[in-house]
């Protein structure tokens, strides 16, 4: 086991990792920017380094300064949380050299999963299914009307090097498809210096469901079940829940095993998710994330296995603590992304909390580093907390979110709170009746 891990983040999911480790007994390590230097992950940590100014360039993406912060403190592993550096194969080769353990996958396998033509032809191999679309890139329009005319219109075009739902346009008809692959090849060129796009049927109302997967570093791969993380604003989830209301049991399993056999075929090693757009009772891949997601607690909720805990131990070469047949699900939860907004127009809102209250009681849980008192800085993202509920079955779950809802206080500030209590109000969610179009409908009819 590891002596000391340096976390490579900030905000709640360095106090979570944090927390992991202290259970572990294992010493921490956290780095900051000077716009941190309050900040609770490095109040509670055991050694702190200030590793540069508040941008994150100079900062929290720094490799050569986190590498430095390792060697001065004798890190012997570094968590990147998510975000940051976490899916960067550079920095994780680069610490290897160093013989410092990165609590992650490999960088090859990083590698693979950050090319998204990779990533789809690597999980068609695996035997994962995929959205019907080009094999590899597609560079001209008579290739793109051939394939387009094949899987059906409409279809999608996507940038192989994009991310964060950039870089993606939508043809409806064979006579929009030449703009939409001139424009979507302009547009990534533009913003990731790489314009190999690729072409895919369009999906009109699916649902988001992703697996949680875990490779245990000796060939062996399980599956923690999904999330549903469907209701999203401008491709950002915004409330997640485990298990989706959408599926039953014989096709969680069966997707679940889909993905848990591709995870030990590719000899993964660590925390994974696999992420799927779901449709008239069929799975389509879209991508592959390489670490621990910010909605992991709901999958947390009703397995009752820490996931961190598990990210660690196989770091470590301890392998996972749970074999498949050991992993069941119990209840349902849902997870609220509070985000430092304005809940009508998501401008971000930082300033003095001055007061911060959370609600408590049985099947409860609020990930959030901020406190009364806490300035939030402008440089960062907006999400302040995450409150995750746990309840039997859905309906208690909702019952429970409705009422830690109204007893969560922040003042001094905007957040989006109160959306969550329209949401939890209305018909179509308590039905959980929703798919990945359906929050930026009810927002444009809310305005
Ligand atoms: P990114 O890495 O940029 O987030 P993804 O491939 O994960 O890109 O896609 C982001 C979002 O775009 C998905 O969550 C979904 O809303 C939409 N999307 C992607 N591919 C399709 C498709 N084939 N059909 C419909 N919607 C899609």
């Amino acid at each position: 086991m590891f002596q000391k891990i340096l976390i490579a983040n900030r905000g709640e999911i360095a106090l979570r990792v944090l927390r992991a480790c202290k259970e572990l007994g294992i010493q921490t390590v956290v780095v900051h920017s000077t716009a941190d230097a309050d900040a609770m992950h490095v109040r509670l940590a055991d050694e702190s380094v200030c590793i540069g100014p508040p941008p994150s360039r100079d900062s929290y993406l720094n490799i050569h300064q986190i590498v430095a912060a390792c060697e001065i403190t004798g890190a012997d592993a570094v968590h990147p949380g998510y975000g940051f550096l976490s899916e960067n194969a550079k920095f994780a080769d680069i610490l290897a050299a160093h013989n410092i353990t990165f609590i992650g996958p490999s960088g090859d396998h990083i590698r693979i999963m950050g090319d998204k033509i990779e990533a789809k032809r690597t999980a068609k191999r695996l035997g994962i299914p995929v959205v019907p679309g080009s094999d590899g890139a597609v560079t001209d329009e008579k290739e793109a009307k051939r394939i387009a005319a094949e899987i059906g219109y409409p279809v999608i075009i996507k940038a192989s090097a994009g991310g964060g739902g950039r870089g993606m346009k939508v043809a409806l008809t064979e006579e929009d498809l030449e703009v939409a692959l001139q424009t979507a090849r302009t547009e990534a060129g533009a913003a990731f210096g790489d314009d190999a796009v690729y072409i895919e049927k369009y999906l009109q109302k699916p649902r988001h469901i992703e697996v949680q997967v875990f490779g245990d570093g000796f060939g062996r791969g399980v599956h923690f079940g999904e999330r549903d993380c469907s209701l999203q604003r401008r491709h950002q989830k915004v409330w997640e829940e485990a298990n989706s209301p959408a599926l039953n049991a014989e096709e969680r399993s069966r997707i679940g095993g889909i993905c848990a056999k591709a995870i030990a075929d590719l000899g993964y090693s660590g925390a994974g998710t696999i992420e799927f757009l779901y449709e008239n009772g069929e799975f389509y891949f879209i991508e592959m994330n390489t670490r621990l997601q910010v909605e992991h607690p709901v999958t947390e909720a009703i397995t009752g296995i820490d996931l961190v805990h598990e990210q660690i131990r196989v770091a470590s070469g301890g392998g996972l603590s749970v074999k498949q047949e050991d992993i069941k699900f119990n209840g349902h939860a849902i997870e609220c992304r509070i985000n430092a907004e304005d809940p009508r127009t998501f401008t971000p809102s930082p300033g003095t909390i001055t007061h911060f209250h959370t609600p408590g009681g049985l099947g409860i849980r609020v990930d959030s580093g901020v406190y009364s008192g806490y300035k939030i800085p402008p440089y960062y993202d907006s999400l302040i907390g995450k409150l995750i509920v746990h309840g039997r079955n859905r309906v208690e779950c909702m019952m429970r979110l409705r009422r830690a809802l109204d007893e969560f206080v922040v003042d001094g500030i905007k957040t989006t709170l109160p959306l969550f209590r329209d949401l939890v109000g209305n018909a179509d969610i308590a039905n959980g009746d929703y798919d990945i179009h359906w929050l930026e409908k009810y927002l444009a009819k809310e305005e």
